[in-house]
């Protein structure tokens, strides 16, 4: 049996009390790290050269934000996609269940041909009635699947070739063959499977190495495994609700993590200071560089 290796536990490098810290995503041109409080709901703009935390607030919960080729941002927001361009101009793009006020739009992600994939949830959890869509760069949006109940982290392997993704309770990660000509995800299996206890599987992020770094809620904790599911590393968060995770820094050799308070007791705020905060750690290995919208 592999053993898991203990990096030291991660910094905070911002606290920024974040309600429901998620969905970090380095900007390599820019020099900053796009994270969202879902909840607030907010943009954060972090600039570690000078610690500085912009905050752009938005008009309803933002389940993930992504960069676009021509600069700005997309932006998965309550009731659907939205752009905010470079010059602050937000605007609606496309509608996704927004005749539906107890579904709201959840973690997404970019895929190697520059379209947006982003899921959902229902505010209460209730399960089953989540589902993963797709925005392509033209503005036309797909559903790929329902039956989900927390659709949360999804990223690309380096080679392009296939899709990591956690619908949260079923506390496991699984695998989908990826077609960059189409962007069809097929073949779904469950390769990486969580051991009661541990906490819950929500954001994840693909290293340069094709290794698959899992934030877990409840779990103080974000873990690296091999692509064939073995558990390789894990990095301890000094806050039980881990969300994300993302590489960024110059050399891509930074992991920062994103955490939250929402839910937590006075008692654990109060043993947990800094939940909310944005985290960062050296975990080793290097990620890769974010994809960005084509539209
Ligand atoms: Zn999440």
């Amino acid at each position: 049996m592999h053993q898991a290796q203990q990096w030291p536990e991660a910094e905070l490098v911002l606290d920024a009390r974040a309600r429901l810290g998620e969905g970090p995503v380095w900007d390599e041109i820019a020099g900053v790290l796009a994270w969202v409080d879902i909840l607030a709901p907010a943009i954060h703009v972090y600039r570690p050269s000078d610690g500085s935390d912009l905050l752009i607030p938005l008009p309803s919960p933002v389940g993930a934000v992504a960069l676009r080729e021509r600069g700005g941002f997309v932006l998965a927001l309550e009731d659907g996609f939205w752009l905010r361009d470079a010059d602050g101009t937000l605007r609606f793009l496309a509608p996704v269940e927004a005749d539906d006020p107890s579904i709201r739009m959840n973690d997404g992600g970019v895929d190697p041909a520059g379209r947006f994939y982003c899921g959902t949830m229902a505010y209460d959890e209730r399960p089953g009635v989540a589902a993963l869509y797709r925005l392509e760069p033209d503005g036309r949006v797909d559903r790929l699947f329902g039956g989900a109940t927390i659709s949360n982290g999804i990223d690309w392997s380096p080679d392009g070739r296939s899709c990591w993704y956690i619908d949260t309770p079923t506390l496991g990660v699984d695998r989908f063959d990826y077609d960059h000509e189409t962007g069809a995800l097929t073949n779904r299996r469950r390769v990486i499977t969580i051991e009661p206890g541990q906490g819950s599987p929500d954001g994840l992020t693909v290293d340069a190495e094709g290794g698959v770094w899992v934030a877990f809620w409840g779990g103080w904790c974000v873990r690296r495994y091999l692509p064939d599911g073995t558990r390789d590393r894990v990095v301890q968060v000094p806050a039980a609700q881990v969300t994300s995770c993302a590489f960024g820094g110059e050399l891509l050799d930074e992991l920062y993590i994103t955490t939250a308070w929402n839910g937590l007791s006075a008692s654990d705020r109060e043993a947990q200071p800094h939940a909310g905060g944005l985290f960062r750690t050296r975990p080793g290995v290097r990620g890769v560089r974010a994809r960005r919208f084509g539209g």
